[in-house]
């Protein structure tokens, strides 16, 4: 039997293509306008839903493109309200995906990559190493299957499910403009997080984009020793290079960088530990983030007691550095962070 060849993503279409194509189908330009507008502001997912074009016309698309939508495998809720997905690519490869509903906004968490090939030790999804980038349209259906799937409008994006952001940057980018795009999603740019490993060359990029969009950093220890235990694949990114990078990016955008400390008993909770924290984060413009590590399975990690969490927030606060104690969602899904897993699923 010949192989079918999978038909073009429509969305894949540049607004000239699209005008050529109606053009080439005899349709008056005015269709043009309407099936841009589908696919652009009101995020259509299949033809039938373009009801403003005519039937005919909508049978003469769906037979030569498609929409290569994720399909969900599965979908789990948690007692707060989060709910994780597993979403399926057409080549099978899938990944995780998890929206926060909280006061009438609704955040989502993506994935930016299948697998992550950064190895933290205690992340659930470094250790099972990269399968492969995802497109900046599989990046962007994430968050349109969270939205259709609450019936609400997205309201914030984190870049921090599965994958480095900037070892696929030009994707992750293009995702930030598609959601960012009053032609698009139209999420404000500061509702747009990107967390790194701490990537310096693509942290200097991100520094000259012109749009507002937040950046986070994983830091979890400011002890050269034990943040290249802890996070091996970025060993090479000193912290002498990464605060360098960050005053950099600072002077720069005028932004604040927020700082990720997971806190792990023993390990990055010692008194020293802390005061080289405290050393890193003071006199710049940051905000650190303090949560407990969440425990995955067979990991030697665990998390800190709340006490030495507490009491490293006002250590920080007591050197005029402004720190937040964040909880976990959906913990009880394991769809806390670095609990997501990379799994991928037979297709057929
Ligand atoms: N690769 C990116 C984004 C993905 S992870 C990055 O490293 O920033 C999102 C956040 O979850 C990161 O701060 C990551 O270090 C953290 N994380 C990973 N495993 C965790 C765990 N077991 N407990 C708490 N946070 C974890």
């Amino acid at each position: 039997m010949e192989p079918t060849t999978p038909l073009r993503d429509i969305r894949s279409l540049t607004q000239d293509e699209i005008r050529a194509l109606v053009e080439e189908l005899g349709q008056p330009a005015f269709r043009a306008k309407q099936l841009i507008e589908w696919l652009g502001e009101k995020q259509a997912a299949s033809f039938d839903e373009m009801t403003n074009l005519p039937k005919a016309l909508r049978a003469q698309l769906a037979g030569r493109f498609s929409f290569n939508t994720p399909v969900e495998v599965t979908k789990q809720v948690s007692r707060d309200g989060s709910r994780k997905y597993l979403l399926q690519f057409s080549d099978g490869v899938a990944v995780e995906t998890v929206g926060m509903p909280s006061r009438g906004k609704l955040a989502v968490c993506v994935s930016s990559q299948a697998g992550c090939g950064m190895r933290c030790a205690f992340c659930a999804t470094g250790l099972a190493g990269l399968t492969r980038s995802l497109t900046a349209q599989e990046i962007v259906d994430q968050v349109l299957h969270v939205q259709r799937d609450f019936g609400e409008r997205v309201t914030s994006v984190v870049f921090m499910g599965q994958g480095e952001p900037f070892a696929n940057y030009d994707a992750v980018v293009e995702a930030l403009r598609m959601l960012n795009s009053p032609d698009g999603l139209n999420i404000g740019a500061r509702h747009l997080t990107v967390s790194t490993c701490g990537v310096i060359p693509g942290i200097r990029e991100f520094a000259k984009l012109p749009e507002q969009f937040t950046l986070a950093i994983s830091l979890h220890s400011a002890v050269q020793g034990t943040r290249n235990q802890l996070m091996p694949g970025v060993k090479k990114y000193t912290l002498l290079r990464l605060h360098e990078a960050l005053q950099d990016y600072v002077e720069k955008t005028g932004r604040r960088p927020t700082y990720e400390y997971a806190m792990i008993d023993g390990v990055n909770d010692t008194n020293p530990e802390m005061l080289t924290l405290c050393d890193f984060c003071e006199g710049t413009l940051c905000h650190v983030n303090l949560i407990q590590l969440n425990h995955i399975p067979d990991s030697p990690f665990r998390p800190s007691p709340v006490e030495k969490v507490e009491k490293l927030q006002k250590m920080l606060a007591s050197r005029g550095i402004e720190a937040t104690v964040r909880n976990s969602r959906g913990s009880d899904i394991d769809a806390a962070c670095g609990q997501l897993k990379q799994r991928i699923v037979n297709a057929r």
